[in-house]
């Protein structure tokens, strides 16, 4: 039996819909992996770009997946609407706190500034010793190259007291996000 069965991922990523059909089918395909593996999933609760994907493909899989959304997306129509369990919340910061509560591991596929500012938020408290877990990012068609290059300069120029892969793991395929989960 599988060790994490009945546990949650977290995935940040992007709330466009004018992205590459890569970035899509990567989504698809590395939510597939998971929802296999028995994982379920918690994420921000939308309905567009790969966020839609992220749910829509968790759904027709049957798997559990709880949606973390604030009450002016809802207001704004951003709210997926087929997510049973959606926990709706007043702030940003509520949101982005329950995101990382009680999952087993952070995921961060290629996003816009959203997805970043949630990315660095848990690479941050990573680093602070404040949140234990693996935080993955799937650096499809290389898009996460720069800002690997920024952090390993941050690490090089000792702004940051520590190596790069005591803070996130990059995997580039859907299977290798399993293996960096699986290994704990
Ligand atoms: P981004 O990576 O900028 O597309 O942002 C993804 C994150 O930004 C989500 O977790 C939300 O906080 C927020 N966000 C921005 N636009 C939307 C949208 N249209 N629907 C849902 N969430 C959005």
């Amino acid at each position: 039996m599988n060790r994490l069965t009945n546990k949650e991922i977290t995935i940040f990523c992007s709330s466009s819909n004018e992205i590459d059909e890569i970035y899509f089918s990567k989504a698809e395909e590395t939510v597939l992996a998971l929802t296999e593996k028995g994982y379920g999933i918690r994420y921000g609760g939308g309905d567009k770009g790969l966020m839609g994907t992220v749910a829509n493909t968790a759904l027709k899989q049957g798997a559990k997946i709880i949606g973390i959304i604030p009450h002016f997306m809802i207001e704004r129509e951003w709210e997926h609407k087929g997510i049973a369990n959606m926990i709706r919340v007043e702030t940003m910061h509520e949101r982005k706190a329950l995101l990382i509560k009680d999952t087993n591991a952070v995921l961060a596929l290629p996003g816009g500034i959203g997805t970043l500012e949630e990315l660095c938020e848990a690479v941050a408290m990573k680093k602070l010793g404040l949140f234990p877990h693996p935080i993955i990012i799937l650096n499809t068609n290389g898009f996460y190259d720069a800002f690997i290059e920024l952090l390993t300069r941050m690490v090089k120029e000792n702004f940051m007291e520590t190596s790069l892969d005591n803070l996130l793991e990059i995997a580039v395929t859907p299977s290798e996000v399993i293996n960096i989960i699986e290994k704990g």
